[in-house]
């Protein structure tokens, strides 16, 4: 939608020093080519986001994993295309489950920004960054100087704030994303559907600019007479694929909700 971002190549096999990407066979409008499930590490590994629970994916990355041992399974966000496999996968590999929301855990503690993974050596950061949904984190892997975003940054378009999501949460978390990818001088994001991002400054910038640019179009869309979610879509979604307007008028509903407790 967008066109901002610089892509690095297609989502799968993608890989930093010591993170690769297997993509499962989800596609659709709403998870570009599908979810990508991430390997982090090389003797011991971390797998975040084993994907939909589609069996020939998760027997794909056990296949692909060989005597590799998983520690711990993580997720970014209970979202189905995320975590429906984590179940059956920890049970192919023998590894817990962790993740924000206790619902989406399995045998493992929980996971919450502030905590540090430790796997073969390698560490992987946490932090919380609720917005897409209530319960979203990214995972900041120094030794690649690397962000896994899972949808809270997509590779390819824009992000969409589901219905467990907030806008308010969502412009801090890109704020804060912005921030902490300036100091720690990321190099590479790698988003939970599409391309790895090879200049994250660049692709928050524009993250946050297409959310003020939608906002002021939602005013404005208000100011001319629009008044529900389907009539501020057909004005200000009036480019985007007709097909895709249930997710506009998600994130109308979304930005709606924002612009009345301002
Ligand atoms: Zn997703």
């Amino acid at each position: 939608m967008s066109g901002l971002h610089i892509p690095l190549a297609g989502p799968d096999g993608i890989r930093t020093d010591h993170a690769e990407n297997l993509l499962a066979p989800n596609p659709s409008e709403m998870t570009l080519e599908g979810t990508n499930t991430w390997v982090i590490g090389t003797d011991e590994v971390v797998v975040v986001d084993p994907g939909p629970d589609d069996e020939a994916h998760l027997q794909r990355v056990v296949r692909h994993l060989g005597q590799r041992r998983v520690t711990q399974i993580l997720l970014t966000h209970g979202h189905h295309d995320h975590s429906g496999g984590a179940k059956r996968f920890a049970e192919l590999v023998g590894a817990p489950v962790r993740a924000l929301d206790p619902e989406h855990r399995l045998g493992g503690e929980g996971l919450a920004g502030g905590d540090v993974i430790e796997v073969g050596g390698l560490e992987l950061r946490v932090y919380g960054t609720p917005g897409h949904s209530f319960d979203s984190l990214c995972f900041w892997l120094p030794a690649d100087l690397a962000m896994l975003t899972g949808d809270t940054v997509l590779g390819r378009g824009t992000t969409v704030i589901a219905p467990d999501g907030n806008l308010a949460d969502y412009l801090r978390t890109l704020d804060l994303l912005r921030a902490t990818a300036e100091e720690l001088g990321a190099e590479t994001l790698l988003p939970g559907h599409g391309p790895a991002l090879a200049d994250p400054l660049h692709a928050l910038d524009g993250y946050i600019a297409h959310r003020r640019e939608r906002l002021d179009q939602i005013r404005a869309a208000r100011a001319s007479g629009a008044r529900t979610p389907r009539e501020i879509v057909e004005i200000v979604y009036a480019d985007v694929d007709r097909e895709l307007w249930f997710a506009a008028e998600m994130s109308v509903r979304a930005q709606l909700d924002y612009l009345d407790r301002l």
